[in-house]
């Protein structure tokens, strides 16, 4: 009844831990939920901010740059040709100042372009001059009448006649035969650099006709070089070449030192840009516009003059760089009407994030204001990460107090549960011997014993009945003193042989009313030990009894004494019922009775062995078992010998 409140209560106060312990559990995650939201919310704030000061500056440069455009298109041509190129300066080398006028394009920085959209129209044609030339070498592949035709002529006083004599005379040396002096006359051509040969810029004419001379001279290594050359030239926009003849050349040229790596996509999206602007010039006015040549975006900005329009095609770097500074607290993007990115990196889907639509900045994107990925790792989950800590340690602080608190509980009600057999226990140990001297004296006294020999029978029995109940109560105040620790040991020193000899020959009495046999081996030298003489009968005793108790088959119990090392060492043998493995060490706790002590109903109150255990501890020594279930059991107690 009591144990079974006690479980109750028990119960109930689990049940509130747990409680208690969701309770916490969920104001934590509460807490953490607020937080979240707490940071995201100043995640959007910061990222408003970002987004308004990031229009802001936009608009600026956008308009500033509007103005200057407005300025170039209407400058007189001396001011223009210090203002184009001190705009073009403070572009990105992905962008470029285009200037649209009468004359045709111009671009600042001048070599930025890899193409022109349209060549310059050829060159005045001054075929009249090398008629007779021609007709010697074309005609009557008369190469060195046409060289000395060709001499004065590449001494005449016009560049332009001068430098198609050269690529004539070379032309010629090569079909004579000399192609050293063929080399040497494209040399001379390259002086001429940019000034249009047959349509030409001298440099490119000069590199393709010295890569078909190396060419037919099988010289791998001089075309490899050449070719090299005017591939780095035209990727460097050196030479003012129309598209057809850029794809041309870049391909005889790169397709030489190897497979033709692809156009650097800003450049060609520039060029391409460039031409697109060239198409539509017509169109005049004022404008903006985002052209797209692959994945590579280009802003156009124009104004238009009278006398010209100035156009600024301005590439992502440009506008990521100057334009969208990065700012703290936010990752900046740009997009066009069609969601593109043009600068800056999408935010990941996950992210929110502030959006400023083109039709409401009068921008020519959509601006996109992002939490960067880093203020996700930052201050915010570091204090998350404590609470869960802390939440973590609590709810693992609880449940270890709980595991504790439980143990220790089961532990109780188990000495409960153990204390409560005991009391049965011994209520039947006390009444049995009362109920035997009870009887036998009334027999006496009511005179029933028939003669004197029946009348000492009665007697005897009466006297190994209150012997009993006398042991019986002896032990239980051993034991009771023994728990309070208020037991004194009068210490001396013994011949263990012969000790043993006298507690058995006393043991004997009692077993052999039983019609038990007791075999005593104690030969050998006799150790000598120091003990409370007793204190260890009594052990010795409760050991022997449960020999003779719990071996119901057997009657015959075996005590031996050794010395083994420094020990003494007195065994007790029986072949009994035996102890299973799980039982041997609870036995020697108190109140703890065998499984086959209760199922065989034999008398016990489960304390014989706690107190030898606890005496022979105060001796220095130990006491152990060894058993097999069903065959039998051998205690041993172990004594430290003296000299
Ligand atoms: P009790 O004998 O009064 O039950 P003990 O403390 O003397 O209490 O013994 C504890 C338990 O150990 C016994 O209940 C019994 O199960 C087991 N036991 C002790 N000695 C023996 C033995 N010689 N043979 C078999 N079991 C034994």
């Amino acid at each position: 009844m009591v144990l079974q409140a006690k479980r109750h209560l028990l119960l109930i106060f689990f049940a509130t831990v747990l409680v208690l312990v969701a309770a916490l559990v969920w104001m934590g995650l509460q807490l953490l939920r607020q937080d979240r939201a707490l940071a995201g919310q100043r995640v959007r704030e910061q990222c408003e901010a970002a987004a308004d000061l990031a229009v802001a500056s936009l608009q600026e440069q956008l308009s500033r740059t509007e103005e200057q455009l407005t300025a170039l298109s209407a400058a007189s041509s001396a001011d223009l040709a210090a203002a184009a190129p001190a705009f073009a300066g403070r572009l990105a080398a992905d962008s470029v100042l285009l200037v649209l006028g009468a004359g045709g394009m111009d671009a600042y920085p001048e070599h930025r372009l890899l193409f022109v959209p349209d060549a310059d129209p050829p060159p005045p044609v001054v075929g009249a001059l090398f008629a007779d030339a021609d007709a010697l070498e074309f005609r009557r592949q008369a190469f060195r009448e046409a060289i000395a035709a060709l001499g004065p002529l590449a001494r005449h006083a016009d560049p332009a006649v001068r430098a198609e004599a050269q690529l004539r005379l070379a032309r010629c040396l090569w079909k004579s035969g000399d192609s050293s002096a063929s080399l040497a006359a494209y040399g001379g051509l390259a002086r001429f650099r940019s000034l249009p040969v047959m349509g030409l810029p001298a440099e490119v004419a000069a590199h393709e006709g010295r890569m078909l001379v190396f060419e037919a001279r099988a010289d791998r290594n001089s075309l490899h070089r050449e070719a090299a050359a005017l591939c780095g030239g035209l990727r460097s926009g050196e030479w003012r070449l129309s598209r057809r003849a850029y794809e041309f050349y870049r391909n005889e040229a790169c397709g030489r030192i190897g497979s033709p790596p692809p156009d650097p996509p800003e450049a060609l999206a520039l060029a391409l840009a460039a031409g697109e602007t060239w198409a539509n010039r017509r169109a005049g006015g004022a404008g903006r516009r985002i052209v797209w040549h692959e994945n590579t975006p280009i802003l156009l900005v124009w104004r238009s003059g009278a006398e010209r329009t100035a156009v600024a095609a301005l590439g992502r770097r440009h506008i990521e760089a100057d334009w969208l500074n990065p700012r703290p607290g936010a990752r900046l993007a740009l997009s066009d009407p069609e969601g593109r990115i043009v600068a800056g990196a999408a935010a990941r889907a996950a992210v929110p994030q502030t959006v400023r639509l083109a039709s409401a900045t009068r921008l020519p994107w959509t601006l996109h204001a992002s939490a960067p990925e880093d203020s996700q790792a930052g201050a915010l989950p570091a204090r998350q990460r404590l609470v869960m800590t802390a939440l973590f340690t609590l709810v693992l602080l609880v449940l270890a107090g709980i595991y504790f608190i439980g143990r220790a509980a089961a532990r109780e009600l188990e000495v409960g549960r153990l204390q409560s057999d005991f009391v049965a226990s011994i209520s039947h140990e006390f009444r049995t011997p009362i109920t035997a001297l009870r009887q036998l004296s009334e027999m006496l006294a009511g005179g029933r014993a028939v003669d004197e020999g029946e009348r000492q029978e009665f007697y005897r029995a009466m006297a190994a009945e209150s012997e009993r109940l006398h042991r019986l109560v002896e032990g239980l105040l051993n034991f009771g003193r023994l728990e309070a620790g208020a037991i004194e040991f009068r210490m001396e020193t013994l011949d263990a042989a012969e000790f043993l000899t006298s507690v058995v020959a006393e043991f004997r009495k009692s077993a052999e009313a039983r019609e038990y046999e007791i075999e005593l081996d104690a030969g050998g030298t006799p150790p000598r030990v120091r003990c409370d003489r007793a204190a260890l009968a009594c052990v010795l005793w409760n050991l022997l009894e449960n020999a003779v108790k719990y071996s119901p088959d057997c009657r015959r119990v075996w005590v031996g004494l050794a010395r083994e090392g420094l020990r003494a060492v007195i065994r007790i043998r029986d072949r009994g019922i035996g102890i299973p493995p799980v039982e041997q060490k609870r036995i020697f706790q108190k109140f703890v009775r065998g499984a086959g002590a209760k199922s065989r109903s034999i008398r016990g109150a489960g304390v014989g062995l706690a107190i030898a255990g606890q005496i022979v501890a105060a001796h220095h020594g130990a006491i152990a078992v060894e058993s097999v279930p069903g065959e039998g059991s051998v205690f041993s107690v172990l004594l430290p010998e003296v000299e």
